[in-house]
């Protein structure tokens, strides 16, 4: 799959990829020299329209629809500043991230990553910082800090510890389950997760079409 405004490389790690030969489905195998074969992550230079765009043809499909949430609405100021997606293509997409960032009243410039994957997919370890490609064991124990609404669906969210990990980051890191795949947020600074006691709504931009229009893309995005 070529992509003219998205760039391959590692959902586990920043290293490159080389494109090795193709596979049974004739698509490439892409190999990373930490993690051997990997499905590509595709992200581009710069957040765009025009990148977003194809970031949704590369992540969804109508016969194997897969999300791309975001805030929503997203506040006044907001921008989508990075997204990425994981998979050969559309048909084996496995993952999708997308990052919003903005100002709160309390913490000044605020990013919010939300993460949807597969398991084991490991794009939701990496944005977050933490060593174990799934969220672990304390999802679903006791009260969840808070939830979120997907449709109709409300989906409780856990934290995920992120003390001993490299990279002190200041963040926090909450995780559930929707749909059959892992939902990620990652917030920074770590007490912007105060701003998801309003529950949040996350929307599924995937099918939404022109009025993608009316957000606004680009901006400093968060290193991950
Ligand atoms: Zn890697």
């Amino acid at each position: 799959m070529a992509s003219p405004s998205l760039t391959a490389g590692c959902p586990r790690c920043p290293a490159p990829v080389v494109l090795g030969v193709a596979d049974e489905a004739g698509g490439g195998v892409w190999s990373c020299p930490e993690h051997g074969p990997v499905p590509p992550l595709w992200r581009p230079e710069e957040a765009s329209y025009e990148a977003f765009a194809e970031h949704l043809r590369v992540s969804s499909s109508p016969a194997r629809p897969f999300p791309t949430l975001l805030p929503w609405p997203l506040g006044p100021g907001w921008s989508v500043t990075d997204f990425a997606a994981v998979g050969q293509d559309a048909e084996r997409a496995r993952a999708t991230m997308t990052c919003c960032s903005g100002t709160s009243a309390l913490d000044g410039p605020v990013d919010v990553m939300i993460v949807s994957e597969e398991p084991g997919t490991g794009l939701g370890a990496r944005c977050a910082g933490v060593d174990h490609p799934d969220p672990g064991a304390e999802i679903g124990l006791g009260a969840p800090t808070v939830k979120v609404r997907i449709d109709s669906q409300q989906v409780p969210l856990w934290p995920v510890s992120t003390s001993g990990m490299a990279g002190e980051w200041d963040r926090s890191v909450l995780a559930g389950e929707a749909h059959g795949r892992w939902l990620w947020l990652v917030l920074r600074p770590a007490s912007a997760v105060l701003l998801l006691r309003d529950e949040w709504i996350l929307r599924d931009v995937s099918g939404l079409g022109p009025s993608l229009v009316e957000m606004s893309f680009g901006g400093p995005r968060p290193p991950w």
